[in-house]
């Protein structure tokens, strides 16, 4: 599997915005694109700042859940839980 294809087919319904290599310096993430100046696609701020604690603990989206106080989580559930502490912008 690529890197790009991962970004083509969604994970538990959820569109991959960003994926980064655990304990490493490589990040990836969706194109932002706008139409007529209205974002639609590509990662939030928070999308960002949730990669780079992948990169920054080595951690995968399970474990790191877990650290932030959601045992068993999931991907989708980190960043309600940073927007929640503040730690992200949360959504409009
Ligand atoms: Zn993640």
């Amino acid at each position: 599997m690529t890197i790009a294809s991962k970004f083509n087919h969604p994970v538990n319904g959820e569109v991959v915005n960003g994926m980064a290599q655990n304990g490493g310096d490589e990040a990836y993430y969706r194109p932002v694109r706008r139409f007529i100046g209205i974002k639609y696609s590509g990662p939030s701020g928070g999308d960002v700042f949730h990669e780079a604690l992948h990169n920054l603990t080595g951690k995968g989206d399970t474990r790191l859940a877990e650290q932030l106080g959601i045992p068993g989580g999931r991907s989708q559930d980190i960043n309600p839980i940073l927007a929640k502490n503040d730690c992200i912008e949360k959504k409009q």
